[in-house]
């Protein structure tokens, strides 16, 4: 099963790929946890792409896309993704298809993680991210057991730059004027699920996959 997770900053939506890539045995690809481990690896990709991650903006498509396409090539990929970051816009989206298409496969599930604004503008402002593995946590709805180090790995937890200031309002203004338009474009292939993600982790967990059961039911009844 290949599926798209949207949502914007702050929605969940690493928490939820997290469990959902558990639950239903496939592989997890957040294509900024990508941009952020090739700056840290300092290849030459992440620091073309970290001059726009810093800035809140979009890195440009072509190299993004290369960049997750090959991904999904990998060998772990085979039994099925999850994306969770990409496609951003219209154009990703279309060149994901293709790319999919050329190796007999194709997205069967877009879940849409809904949370109104001002909600995201509180939980990013309690966001911290694990340095090993960006784990996700939450200083104030999801603490680390110990603060500032990551419960699964013991790494330190810090916050994003692109977490605070004006980034934030920029990365949302995409979210909602650009990547909202996926809703569209999955709808119109008849592929979205919307779950209301403004409740407890587990809730929306169970909601998730009770809800891509009924779908899935109801597409094989055609
Ligand atoms: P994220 O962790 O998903 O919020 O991504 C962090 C940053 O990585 C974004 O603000 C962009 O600069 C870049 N990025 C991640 N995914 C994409 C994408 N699909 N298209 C373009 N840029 C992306």
């Amino acid at each position: 099963m290949n599926i798209v997770l949207i949502g914007a900053q702050g929605s969940g939506k690493g928490t939820q790929a997290e469990k959902l890539t558990s639950s239903l045995g496939i592989s997890h690809v957040a294509s900024g946890d990508m941009f952020r481990k090739a700056f840290d690896e300092k290849t030459e990709l992440g620091v073309k792409a970290k001059a726009y991650t810093d800035r809140g903006e979009l890195v440009p498509d072509d190299i993004t896309v290369a960049m997750v396409l090959s991904r999904i090539k990998e060998p772990d990929c085979a039994r099925g993704v999850l994306l969770d970051g990409f496609p951003r816009n219209i154009a990703q989206a279309q060149a994901l298809d293709e790319g999919l298409k050329d190796i007999g496969r194709q997205i069967d599930v877009a879940i849409y993680l809904d949370v109104p604004r001002e909600e995201l503008l509180k939980r990013l402002s309690g966001r911290y991210i694990c340095r090993a593995n960006q784990h996700v946590y939450n200083i104030y709805a999801n603490p680390p057991k110990v603060p500032g180090v990551c419960d699964l790995d013991g790494s330190e937890l810090y916050q994003r730059s692109d977490d605070k200031g004006e980034a934030v309002q920029k990365r949302l203004d995409i979210f909602f004027n650009e990547t909202v338009r996926l809703l569209d474009y999955y709808g119109s292939q008849d592929k979205v699920i919307v779950v209301n993600g403004n409740r407890d982790i587990d809730q929306v967990h169970t909601d998730i996959l009770n809800q891509i059961n009924a779908f899935m039911e109801r597409k094989k009844k055609g």
